[in-house]
């Protein structure tokens, strides 16, 4: 696959000929000359380009969106505190030229999602290396690589454990197995019966983006902002158009803007109720919680107090069915409370591991909504949570201390709910090291077949030693064979049961295609009967006239647009080269008391019984299918996790870039854990079956 090179006798800190009488005659030279992606410059990411600068890869090119942030420093060694603020990928590049100059090393600051690398892109690449932070981009990376046919090394590490594999044609895809789904929670528990911090914390999260994040009909806490009565999702489906679209849309269809709501509204006369058509009432705009341009700070946070802690808890009071086996909430006048903190008290530490009180919560609450209005304007209405975002921090620690104030539930500490906002489980560099380590040896052993992956392996890294005869703490697996009923690699087929006459294709296209099978720009061909369209299509190269009729459809319900129970919907992504089939299912009134984009059921057979080469069936073997559970909120319960020390012996992150734990429980509540390895209840059993039965799902780890 390379071309003969002239080959130095030294690559990078590495010996030419010690490469070759390892790995094979050629090895050095392949290494020397081939081209290397690395997607992810965090924790994982720094290992792995300073291992393959040192073994003598020569041409890296690194991609990462982010930009340094302190709290990566502690091992993310590239980086040092002048480079807070700068790109990873630049400022990794830029080390590694220094730590070993022969190494051409690109770094490119961009979304690996974004449609500019496409298969070609990928193409120009010997391996795709993973050390990514997030399921969507793994299962993007993915799909170009095999649309490309380029060997992808995938990693992950999270606290003590982590893994690498390799995928390519033939083998098991990112998508063949399903995922370990992160702990959820109840709607309803968010909204109305918080039990726990982090049910507070997950409801602050949802305020935040309700007053200054984009209009969100999907926001748990809409109804918040209207004055309905109603259930939140019921509510959001009778918004007035110009509400949903907000007047920026609406300018440019050259509509009149809606106006921004006045602060003072009873004067101006805002305060009159509008009643839609079907009854439902949307609350004057006086009543909104939501920032409004122009609007005095001091009035917005007088109002927003009095509306999420005296008038909504008011509310839920009135709801007794809810009261009878535990306490009502407490209003508590947030407004009202006495400003008597010192200036530092209104500048918080945030690593301050000491609970606050509700009244330092009613102050910074209200201090930081005056200070986001004021201060980050430009921001406001695009706002989204984020945990290195000071501002939001404090915003969410108070406003779920008061939230749990109200509910009887203990306060908590501005780290503690860093912890718990973040999911955070604490990256452990040793593990990155570990990882990075085993990526290069895939990667070697890669090029010494020329690109072919029959001697590569999937490899677990353990908290502790296990093993019948031998303890070790790395576990190494020949690689699967492909699922053929993977929807990715195999063409398998889905089945999508819904009702027909209620959903909308918008349902179909963001929450199914978009969200489930994370499909970046679908196209959905009909087949029902002999009846053939194209329902929808996006990206570029469409002409006006097609771009409005595929709007038009989305806002269809697919009775509408005659799909039929047994029709067959085609999803193709040209830039994935992905195509599916989907099989539809009409179920009158599935899932009726959930949201509207949520009355859906996508199921799939993705799993299969399989025989490893010890004639032992794994445990991870039943054939499984795609469920969808959108009732719940998709939040990780990681209560505990922030009880360590900032400053422990080992590397600890404060920060969370893990979404998937190591540690669970799955639906039917059997533990996950590696734990277990740890008291030798493994001995005895195959090693095969210990691995991929329990821990290969645990371990489906996120990175950094
Ligand atoms: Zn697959």
């Amino acid at each position: 696959m390379v071309s003969a090179v002239e080959v130095p006798s030294t690559l990078g800190f590495t010996s030419a000929a010690s490469l070759d009488a390892v790995y094979g005659d050629g090895t050095a030279a392949r290494v020397h000359s081939s081209r290397i992606l690395v997607v992810g410059a965090g924790g994982v990411g720094c290992e792995l380009v300073k291992n393959l600068a040192s073994t003598g890869f020569s041409h890296i090119t690194l991609i990462d969106l982010d930009t340094i942030d302190v709290s990566n420093l502690n091992r993310q060694f590239l980086f040092r505190k002048h480079h807070v603020g700068k790109s990873k990928a630049v400022e990794a590049a830029a080390t590694i030229t220094a730590m070993v100059p022969s190494t051409e090393i690109e770094g490119i600051v961009g979304n690996i999602k974004d449609t500019k690398f496409g298969i070609s892109f990928f193409k120009s690449f010997n391996i795709v290396c993973c050390a990514l932070d997030n399921l969507e981009a793994r299962r993007h990376v993915n799909r170009m690589c095999l649309a490309a046919d380029v060997p992808m090394i995938e990693s992950g590490s999270t606290g003590y454990v982590g893994q690498t594999s390799v995928v390519a044609k033939g083998f098991e895809c990112y998508d063949c197995t399903t995922r370990p789904q992160p702990k959820s929670y109840a709607v309803c528990t968010i909204r109305s019966t918080p039990e726990k911090p982090v049910h507070c914390v997950v409801w602050a999260k949802f305020l935040y983006e309700l007053i200054f994040g984009p209009d969100d009909d999907g926001n748990v806490l809409k109804d918040l902002d209207m004055d309905t009565g109603r259930a939140a999702n019921e509510a959001s489906a009778s918004i007035p158009d110009t509400e949903k679209t907000g007047p920026k849309e609406d300018a440019k269809k050259g509509k009149e803007p809606v106006k921004a709501p006045q602060a003072n509204g009873h004067e101006n006369g805002h305060s009159e109720q509008s009643t839609e058509n079907n009854g439902t009432v949307i609350a004057p705009k006086s009543k909104r919680v939501r920032y409004a341009e122009g609007e005095d700070p001091e009035e917005f946070a007088k109002r927003v107090c009095e509306l999420v802690f005296v008038t909504d808890i008011e509310k839920q009071r009135k709801m007794t069915e809810l009261w009878q086996e535990r306490a009502p909430p407490l209003v508590y006048d947030v407004g009202g409370v006495v400003d008597n903190l010192s200036e530092e008290f209104k500048q918080p530490n945030l690593s301050d591991q000491t609970s606050w009180t509700k009244e330092k919560s009613a102050v910074v609450f209200r201090e930081t909504l005056k200070h986001i209005a004021s201060h980050r304007k430009e921001e406001v209405g695009n706002l989204t949570f984020d945990k290195d975002d000071k501002d939001a921090l404090m915003f969410v620690c108070a406003a779920s201390n008061l939230r749990s104030h109200a509910y009887g539930v203990p306060l908590q500490s501005p780290f503690a709910v860093k912890g718990i906002a973040g999911n955070i489980v604490h990256a452990i560099a040793t593990t990155n090291a570990v990882v990075g380590g085993l990526i290069v040896q895939e990667a070697l052993k890669v090029m010494a077949n020329n690109g072919d992956v029959r001697d590569c392996l999937t490899t677990f890294v353990s908290k502790a030693p296990v093993g019948a005869r031998v303890m070790k703490i790395l576990y190494p697996e020949q690689l699967r064979k492909k699922n053929e009923k993977c929807f990715v690699c195999s063409k398998g087929h889905l089945q999508l049961i819904l009702d027909l006459e209620k959903t909308k294709l918008r349902t179909v296209v963001n929450t199914v295609l978009q969200k489930r099978m994370c499909v970046l720009q679908p196209t959905v061909n009909l087949t029902a009967g002999e009846y053939h369209n194209t329902l929808y299509e996006c990206g570029v190269g469409l002409e006006a006239d097609e771009i409005e009729e595929y709007e038009q459809n989305l806002e269809k319900s697919l009775q509408e647009l005659r799909v039929t129970d047994g029709s067959e919907l085609v999803v193709s992504d040209l830039a994935q080269n992905l195509s599916c089939t989907v099989h539809v299912s009409h179920a009158s009134g599935l899932y009726e008391d959930k949201a509207e984009w949520e009355r859906f059921r996508l199921e799939g057979k993705i799993q299969e019984a399989e025989v490893d080469t010890n004639g032992v069936r794994s445990e991870d073997d039943s054939t499984e299918d795609v469920d969808d559970e959108c009732l719940e909120v998709p939040v990780q319960e990681m209560e505990g996790s922030c009880a360590a020390a900032p400053n422990t012996s080992v590397a600890i992150a404060d920060e969370a870039n893990v979404t998937v734990t190591a540690e669970g429980e799955d639906r039917g509540g059997k533990k996950r854990s590696l734990d277990h390895a740890e008291n030798g209840r493994l001995d005895g059993e195959p090693e095969s079956k210990k691995m991929r039965g329990e821990e290969r799902e645990s371990m489906e780890a996120e990175n950094r």
